[in-house]
């Protein structure tokens, strides 16, 4: 009896170790919903006998991640997410976030596409406690990254990690994508229908550094604000940040942690930003209906926010203030460095100034010809360049290099015609904004609503695609309810 007990109780702790937080309310609130609940999309093979993804997603951040539960909500069980990561380190909320928490209000929704019990509410309430959830201002940004972890696991979602992808082939005769899947000690080829890139904000180009600073500048004395610089890097330097964004005041934070002897932040405005656009974005018509508007009217309001800019967080502007070897330089625009030395020159409208160390604070840019993943055809796909001209005065190079996608976030053609397949590609990226607004690439604000567009975009394509053969099945349907 005593043994049953144990052997009982040995039970029940291992099963709740291993069983998820949460995990029998998931599987119970998704089991209410769960229709239609059935296989619909044919499944395909190459002609050697290889099985064909229906959708392959590339990137397992929480885009990618709410991309593959909608699809399986959606009955498109075969797909895979390949993230380059190891598990439970996918997307930037571990990789290049150095702020504390999110910008995002903490009431934001996305990955749990309306289902509560997948909310980080739920989650974080149940994780700690209620009174904690309410409690919270902003959510940790270490917390968030551990709630998407949580979300795949409860999920099952099927990624692949340590898994780098690309670049795509799209085999013609056979309409189906090919692409390498490399990890440390193997490569496979993978086949897929569809493609979800997923590949992060600067997934349609890449984190910004001006040219001069590439060229002129040893990669030993400066670094992007995304990435990881060593602490010792900083130490006792002097440090000049270019750009007065969220990031810079985040960098500024981080140097002078690492002990910097001086921080310099260069702007090219005249005062900080002080507005928060997105926060303006934030209400149902713009989020929902964005796609609606003409290019005309999409591009004010994109090129708008992008004159606006992106305000910093209050606090890390106070924090940066209070620091005793902080200064900031307005209408600073950089026009080019040098290095002299281990050393490096700045030169700006009024003058020249010597740092140790560069911050480089200003963005990404979109440019597809930067993106290893459709380096085969991006000579073919439309950007906003090809489809539209603003007038002089708002005309910004960096808008007009954006991707022109389709509602649903597919790419275009460049010249109709010629690379049809492009639009079962979606660009799940930041370069998405001027097309869609506010959408998952940017941020959690805009996931909600353009989950939903790229899901029917892919459910209409595999439903059109093969109309003919659903008429057929129509037609020699013979499941009699009843025999007459
Ligand atoms: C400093 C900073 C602060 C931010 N703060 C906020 C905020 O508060 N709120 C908010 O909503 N947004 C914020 N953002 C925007 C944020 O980047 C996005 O919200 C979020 O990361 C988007 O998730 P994602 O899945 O699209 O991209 P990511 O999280 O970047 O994930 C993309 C994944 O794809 C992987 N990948 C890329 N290429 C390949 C490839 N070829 N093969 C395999 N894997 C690949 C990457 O390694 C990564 O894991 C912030 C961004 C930055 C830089």
């Amino acid at each position: 009896m005593k043994k049953n007990l144990l052997i009982c109780l040995v039970l029940l702790v291992i099963s709740g170790y291993s069983s998820e937080l949460l995990q029998n309310d998931v599987e119970r609130d998704l089991n209410y919903i769960r229709h239609p609940n059935r296989d619909w999309i044919a499944p395909r093979y190459t002609a050697s006998g290889q099985k064909i993804l229906d959708v392959a997603i590339i990137g397992g951040g929480q885009t990618g991640l709410t991309m593959a539960f909608s699809m399986l909500q959606h009955n498109i069980d075969n797909i895979m997410v390949f993230d380059k990561n190891r598990e439970n380190f996918a997307g930037s909320w571990i990789n290049i976030g150095r702020m504390k928490s999110l910008r995002t209000p903490k009431t934001t929704t996305g990955p749990d596409l309306g289902i509560p019990v997948l909310s980080v509410k739920s989650w974080y309430s149940a994780k700690y406690s209620p009174e904690a959830w309410d409690q919270l201002v902003y959510i940790p940004r270490l917390e968030w990254h551990d709630y998407l972890n949580w979300f795949r696991r409860v999920l099952n979602l099927p990624v692949q990690f340590e898994s780098q992808a690309g670049p795509l082939n799209w085999d013609e005769i056979n309409s189906y994508f090919m692409f390498e899947v490399t990890t440390d000690d193997s490569t496979e080829i993978v086949y897929a229908r569809k493609v979800i890139l997923a590949v992060g904000l600067e997934g349609s180009g890449e984190w910004m550094i001006p040219d001069f600073v590439k060229e002129n500048v040893s990669p030993e004395n400066y670094s992007q604000a995304v990435y990881y610089i060593p602490p010792e890097k900083l130490k006792d330097k002097k440090v000049a940040v270019l750009g007065a964004g969220p990031n810079a005041f985040d960098l500024t934070l981080v140097a002078a942690k690492a002990g910097a002897e001086s921080i310099t932040l260069f702007s090219k405005r005249e005062k900080l930003v002080n507005l928060h656009c997105f926060k303006w974005g934030e209400f149902t018509g713009f989020m929902k209906c964005f796609t609606d508007l003409d290019d005309a009217q999409k591009y004010n309001f994109i090129s708008r926010m992008h004159e606006m800019g992106q305000p910093p967080i209050p606090e890390c502007v106070y924090a940066a203030y209070e620091l005793p070897n902080f200064n900031i330089n307005f209408l600073s625009r950089w026009n080019n460095a040098f290095q002299n030395g281990d050393r490096v020159i700045i030169e700006t409208d009024s003058g020249q100034e010597e740092f140790d160390f560069l911050i480089i604070a200003t963005g990404w840019i979109s440019d597809l010809t930067l993106r290893p993943e459709i380096i085969n055809f991006c000579d073919k796909i439309a950007t906003w360049n090809d489809r539209y001209q603003p007038p002089e005065n708002r005309r910004h190079q960096k808008l007009m290099k954006f991707p022109y996608l389709g509602r649903g976030f597919q790419f275009t053609e460049k010249n109709p015609g010629e690379a049809p397949f492009l639009n079962s590609i979606f660009n799940m990226t930041g370069g998405g904004l001027l097309s869609n607004g506010f959408c998952a690439g940017t941020g959690l604000t805009g996931m909600k609503y353009s989950i939903d567009l790229v899901t029917h975009e892919i459910v209409k394509q595999f439903f059109m695609d093969d109309a003919d053969i659903y008429y057929e099945s129509l037609d020699k349907y013979n499941e009699q309810d009843f025999q007459n």
